[in-house]
């Protein structure tokens, strides 16, 4: 069976593992200057993930979602209205900065073209007609297809948010995937934003974790809001180990996803019934299949009967991901399986 439904599959490889076995760990949660606490472990990834940033200070969190709950909340309060795209993962599929129990903020959506990058003239107008208090935007962008926003867009985006003063956060879940694709370094991405949020256990391969980076006030915020949100951890150094290795190895290797993503593009252009959305940029693919008459439930149903294990996103389409250990092989065989399902008949 050749799983693509997540990079988040990723599995920790043993050099990776080894490195929980000798870390330094402490108590995370007794905090001392700047809110850090006494794991030396996760003080060395936080300070990493600062300097790859090229921001003030990093904080450690379980989950992306809480990263970017607690980020957000410290940037807002209640009710304000934040700058979402329409597909923003926040938004469709965490929800809970949304929740009227919860976050309380109001969505205010901008959208994006074809391609998944923002549209500056809707950005625009949304700022002119609302009173808007963070502007946020997702690169890559999961929904459209790991869509990457190239840095002078950001900048453009920057700009024009800092004349409104509203200030700019980056879900980079996938940052270093958007980073890889296009060749640039990830400080200069996140010179473009005044703080940023990235996964190390998507394609980056780390079992556990996701980081904010901002400046030094905004991060001490960020560490209170954590702590409300109970992602105050204790040893997590054996979470830290595993992800500064993932910095230091697993970086430059998301080239080959990239390229196990495009090759099986390759394959599938000019089908009938089976269309790619948007452009491969990163590791994901998303494709319209709506054409065969099977809902995206059937489909995926089908293609696991033949041996591809993939998800249906958003209301109508499918997902296909790339990540370290799907090898050029898999993709082609994935890519057959789909070019025979083009053929299907109901
Ligand atoms: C996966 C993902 C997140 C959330 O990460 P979790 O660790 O699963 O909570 C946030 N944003 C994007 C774009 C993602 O793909």
């Amino acid at each position: 069976m050749i799983d693509l439904r997540s990079d988040t599959l990723t599995l920790p490889s043993k050099e990776m593992l080894a490195t929980i076995a000798t870390a330094q760990l402490g108590d995370d949660g007794r905090t001392h200057d700047f809110g850090r606490g006494e794991d030396l472990t996760v003080n060395k990834l936080e300070d990493l993930a600062a300097q790859i940033t090229g921001k003030e200070a990093g904080v450690l969190f379980p989950t992306g979602t809480m990263g970017n709950s607690a980020a957000v909340l410290a940037f807002c309060q209640p009710g304000d209205k934040v700058l979402v795209d329409e597909q923003q993962h926040m938004y469709l599929s965490e929800k809970v900065l949304f929740d009227k129990s919860f976050g309380q903020l109001e969505a205010i959506k901008y959208q994006h073209n074809e391609k998944g990058i923002p549209s500056l003239a809707d950005i625009e107008k949304q700022l002119n007609e609302n009173d808007i208090k963070l502007l946020c935007i997702e690169n890559t962008h999961n929904f459209s297809g790991g869509a990457c926003i190239p840095p002078e867009h950001m900048k453009a985006i920057y700009e024009l948010a800092h004349q409104h003063h509203v200030p700019v956060f980056m879900d980079g879940a996938r940052m270093f995937n958007a980073a890889v694709s296009m060749e640039v370094e990830p400080h200069k991405l996140c010179s473009y934003v005044d703080a940023v949020m990235f996964c190390i256990s998507k394609g980056l391969g780390a079992p556990v974790g996701s980081l904010v980076c901002g400046s030094q006030d905004f991060i001490l915020k960020v560490r209170s809001k954590r702590k409300m949100l109970g992602g105050s951890m204790r040893q997590a150094g054996i979470i830290a180990a595993p992800g500064i290795y993932a910095l230091e190895h697993n970086v430059t290797r998301l080239k080959e996803d990239h390229e196990n993503a495009k090759h099986a593009a390759s394959l599938l252009t000019g089908l009938t019934n089976t269309h790619i959305i948007g452009a491969v940029d990163s590791n994901i693919l998303v494709l319209d299949v709506n054409d065969l008459g099977l809902t995206p439930q059937e489909y995926c149903q089908k293609a696991q009967e033949h041996g591809l294990l993939i998800k249906p996103v958003l209301k109508d389409k499918i997902r296909l991901v790339f990540y370290k250990g799907i090898t050029k092989e898999d993709a082609t065989a994935a890519a057959k399986i789909i070019c025979d399902l083009d053929r299907y008949n109901k």
